[in-house]
């Protein structure tokens, strides 16, 4: 029997960080969160979350920002957004 097994990655999810400033461009209300969780399946499955990614967008300056690059006010919206 062969076991089909691995993971990988579910849908993104996007999502505005209001009240939150660019650190480059620092206009406000611009970052817009993607978020891609990775999947751990059986068979096309989906058993558990392994990890997610998020990184952050600016729709303003188009510049991006990784999880280790948030700033703690992106952190603090983050929070607020996802409670
Ligand atoms: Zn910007």
């Amino acid at each position: 029997m062969i076991l089909f097994f691995g993971t990988r990655p579910g849908k993104t999810e996007t999502k505005q960080l209001p009240h939150v400033s660019c650190p480059y461009c620092e206009q406000t209300g611009t970052l817009i969160i993607s978020r891609t969780s990775n999947w751990f399946h059986i068979f096309w499955i989906r058993i558990f979350k392994v990890s997610s990614k998020k990184i952050a967008e600016c729709s303003h300056c188009k510049r991006t920002y990784f999880e280790n690059e948030f700033t703690e006010e992106m952190e603090k919206g983050l929070i607020q957004i996802e409670s």
